[in-house]
């Protein structure tokens, strides 16, 4: 099942409202939006898990009593502590946060150096679909190239005298990879369109975001100004519908 099919704002109260909707879906591509059937299963898998945690625990807590409860509970802290297990976690969370700086960094480098000083990144962020393109350099090569070669390097495939620099590659790396593809490609794939279709601008004359309402032409609810965009068939969407639609054929053509 896809949200997609789920997402239907009058009889989900919270979606209704701005305040309230979830942001992460509205900003999501919408092929992150398919739960797979490894995804539900994964998330049923932990539910039962936890269910049959609590389940065990209770039952051997009211068969057998408090006591030995407590005793089963220090067996297998003693079994997680001997099978070495916080340090398999903290491999992991090591291994996963070279990722994870990578990629705060991009983000960073993109919004202190494209944005700022170069200004190759647009300033305003924009979110709306069909106004940005499928992938930009920028970001995913930036990320891509600095997650692999810190993952590298705690693998120590360069050494094991810089295997612990690792921290420092994913750190370093974005702030010269990221505005590299920028100045190549001269900020071209960050925007794909710069017109939204709706003739008022999305700032007011004082540059605080416009206050006028529109109707969105799928859902019937109104938004304001900046969540709306020209449907490619008339009228204006908001970005969740434009997001949600599935075949696209609200999405403007790229000029
Ligand atoms: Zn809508």
């Amino acid at each position: 099942m896809t949200v997609d099919q789920v997402v239907d704002r009058a009889s989900v109260p919270a979606a209704s409202r701005e305040t309230l909707e979830d942001y992460t879906l509205r900003f999501a591509p919408r092929t992150y939006r398919r739960w797979t059937p490894a995804v539900v299963g994964a998330s049923a898998l932990g539910g039962i898990a936890y269910m049959a945690d609590f389940s065990i625990g209770a039952g051997i807590g009211l068969t057998h009593g408090r006591l030995v409860f407590v005793l089963v509970n220090l067996a297998i802290a003693l079994v997680l502590m001997e099978a070495d297990m916080f340090s398999f976690l903290n491999n992991l969370l090591s291994f996963y946060s070279n990722c994870a700086m990578a990629w705060v960094v991009t983000v960073a480098a993109d919004i202190a150096i494209n944005k700022y000083v170069l200004k190759l990144s647009p300033r305003q962020p924009e979110f709306r679909r069909g106004m940005l393109h499928a992938v930009n350099p920028v970001g995913v090569g930036s990320f891509l190239a600095s997650s692999v070669l810190s993952i590298s390097v705690y693998f120590g495939l360069f050494g094991a005298a810089v295997q612990l620099c690792s921290p420092l590659v994913a750190v370093g790396i974005p702030v010269v990879l990221a505005p590299l593809p920028a100045v190549l490609t001269r900020g071209r794939f960050y925007l794909r369109r710069t017109d939204d279709g709706i003739a008022e601008p999305v700032l007011d004359a004082d540059g605080n975001p416009s206050g006028t309402r529109y109707e969105c032409v799928v859902c019937r609810e109104s938004y304001e100004r900046p969540d709306m965009a020209a449907s490619a068939e008339g009228g204006e969407i908001c970005s969740l519908c434009l997001s949600t639609d599935r075949d696209g054929r609200h999405v403007l053509p790229a000029p």
